[in-house]
């Protein structure tokens, strides 16, 4: 099929890497030439001249998207002439943080205590209600831990609110958790179902740096939990592609932190460490083609981003089970420019492979 992308960044490429062997074409849009997909397909770039978006629509026999931020109107606009998937459902809760909290409300889906804020005020009486520590966000557009205030103490209020540029905010409640864990899942067009297993993910100044495939000592229980909770928001979405969950692990069980509709940095691992990527499920789900199997491999993953510049790229490549991943950006501070996937049948095989690639980590 003829697949269409709006954007043109790694998660497109990676995409459309997965797509060639499977006999699809490849288009994107894109705001320059030097953008990640740009090579891998035909591009639409943005002139000024052209509405790339509706030259993509022509083009295309199935449309999707990399970011959550991509615009519900322009997206309902072009799925009158061509599919899009996700859909407009998916994308709208997804893109607004108060959105995603009601859904996981409405569907008994355990999440951070929180109240929306519009103002100072309603920022005083979030923290009556919630109690501090808690988080100020921005309720939309922020990533890799942008917009974001943890708030301590009362003091520290009126700090927080400017923080947020008067934009609307939602303040969550602080979660003791032990660790962070994502899961990712696909469903079909036939609302057929696959998850991937739950991996572990470990953050540095708000952006993720090392995921291991699958987190350690998971119980059978707790996956199904998971994959519970997916299945609802699958559904009650009426998802068509990958979706990821964020997810804490706390004492007394799984909280949901936040959802993407979209292939996720923390399934960079399932290119070379499961049955069929993340990537690859994705194009199946959207082209109406039956789901691939999820499990891994091999019995240990990871998955170490490169962050803002290239470093020993040389030393991944002397290492006999790890793979390297460059998106061709160029080097800026906090930009992810490639990852490496490291697979293992050992422990000690795989923390070796870590040790090796230590220059990589923060
Ligand atoms: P987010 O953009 O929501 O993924 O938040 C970025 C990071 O902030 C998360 O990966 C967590 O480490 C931390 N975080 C976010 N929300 C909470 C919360 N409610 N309680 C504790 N930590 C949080």
């Amino acid at each position: 099929m003829k697949i269409g992308v709006l954007g043109a960044g790694q998660l497109g490429r990676m995409l459309a890497i997965a797509a060639y062997p499977l006999g699809h074409q490849m288009a994107f849009t894109a705001n320059s030439e030097d953008e990640p997909s740009v090579l891998l397909g035909k591009a639409f770039i943005s002139d000024g001249t052209q509405d790339s978006t509706e030259q993509l629509t022509s083009a295309s026999e199935v449309i999707t998207f990399e970011s959550e931020n991509t615009d519900v109107e322009i997206v309902k606009k072009i799925s009158k002439k061509t599919p899009v998937y996700p859909g407009a459902k998916s994308l709208f809760t997804t893109q607004h943080r108060g959105r995603e909290k009601a859904i996981f409300d409405n569907l008994g889906i355990p999440c951070a205590p929180y109240q929306m804020v519009n103002s100072l005020a309603d920022l005083q009486t979030a923290v009556d209600a919630i109690g501090l520590p808690a988080i100020l966000k921005t309720a939309t557009e922020g990533y890799d831990g942008k917009g974001q205030f943890v708030i301590r103490s009362d003091d520290q209020l009126e700090k927080a609110w400017l923080s947020m540029h008067g934009v609307e905010a939602i303040l969550e409640g602080f979660v003791n958790f032990k660790r962070e864990l994502s899961l990712i899942a696909v469903r079909g067009i036939d609302n057929s179902h696959k998850y991937y297993p739950l991996v572990e993910n470990t953050h540095h100044n708000g952006i993720l740096r090392l995921t291991t495939a699958p987190a350690e000592n998971i119980s059978v229980k707790v996956q199904e939990q998971a994959e519970h909770y997916m299945q609802t928001l699958l559904d009650e979405m009426e998802h068509v592609g990958v979706l990821t969950i964020e997810l804490f692990e706390t004492s007394d069980g799984l909280v949901v932190n936040e959802m993407a509709p979209r292939v996720h940095n923390s399934g960079h691992w399932s290119i070379e460490g499961a049955r069929t990527s993340q990537f690859e499920n994705h194009v199946r789900a959207i082209t109406g083609s039956p789901l691939g199997e999820t499990a891994c491999l091999q019995q240990y993953c990871a998955m170490i981003n490169i962050i803002g510049e290239h470093g020993p790229v040389d030393k991944v490549l002397e290492l006999g089970n790890a793979h390297l991943h460059l998106y061709g950006k160029s080097e800026r501070k906090g930009r992810k420019l490639g990852h490496i996937t490291i697979t293992a049948n050992t422990l000690s095989e795989l923390n070796k492979a870590l040790n090796a690639l230590d220059a990589f980590m923060p």
